[in-house]
């Protein structure tokens, strides 16, 4: 089951159904609830489809959304529940600012993109640390595009990443785009010591880029090669 601690109910119910369905989860059925607790607010989704736990980098896109402060999967009302509820809280707050400052840090710097992406990856060297590491590409993504590219007429797919986001890569390393395709030769913002990353940062900056633009704000993308993973380039496809 999950279990989604809200803090406003407007509008989050359509963004919750537009964000799973996206990524081919089906809601049977919706309930809200409170936390016996603290008396939070929760949603409860029952799932037919999809795997549980969710993804990190769609447990990030629910925490995204206004409203949404965490996610669970146990009913919320024993007194621990409560306990671990507060901290995750805290914790994800800390994460959003923590996030931020990065963010201004780079865009203050950007000639030091690649060290600051390693000491923020080095410090969350944790279990955590996928979803962390896509947080800070998908809200930086986000920032480049708005800040660079986010005027004249929104591009259909191909065209934006031929024209946005393969320039917005560049610092990146070596930048090929081919149909639906983008690969990083010799990507710097690679994690190829961490064998469990599947290029977060960099699939959170695509990520985070592209879903400024209303013509591709429902894109996703996939991860197919990795240098962390022993290949040469990282490339990701776009559907
Ligand atoms: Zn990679």
């Amino acid at each position: 089951m999950l279990y989604l601690v809200i803090n406003d109910h407007s509008g989050i119910l359509l963004n919750v159904y537009r964000c799973l369905n996206k990524h081919h989860y089906t809601i049977d059925k919706n309930e809200y609830g409170k936390c016996a607790g603290n008396g939070k607010a929760y949603l409860k989704l029952y799932l037919s489809d999809g795997e549980l736990p969710l993804p990190p980098s769609i447990e990030s896109e629910l925490l995204n959304i206004e409203g949404c402060t965490d996610i669970l999967y146990q009913q919320p009302e024993d007194g621990t529940e409560k306990g671990s509820t507060d901290l995750k809280q805290a914790e994800q707050e800390d994460l959003k600012q923590e996030v931020e400052a990065t963010v201004n840090q780079i865009l203050d710097n950007y000639d030091s993109l690649e060290s600051i992406v390693f000491s923020f990856a080095q410090k969350h060297h944790n279990e955590h640390g996928s979803n962390d590491n896509y947080r800070l590409g998908y809200e930086l993504g986000k920032a480049i595009y708005l800040e660079e590219f986010a005027f004249g007429k929104p591009l259909k797919l191909e065209l934006a990443l031929k024209r946005m986001l393969s320039e917005a890569l560049k610092p990146f390393g070596k930048i090929s785009c081919t149909n639906q395709v983008i690969s990083i030769e010799n990507n710097k913002l690679c994690n190829p010591a961490n064998e469990h990353s599947h290029c977060d940062f960099c699939k959170g900056f695509m990520t985070g880029f592209l879903h400024q633009s209303s013509s591709t704000k429902n894109t996703r993308v996939e991860n197919l090669s990795c240098r962390s993973h022993g290949q040469a380039s990282c490339s990701f496809e776009f559907h």
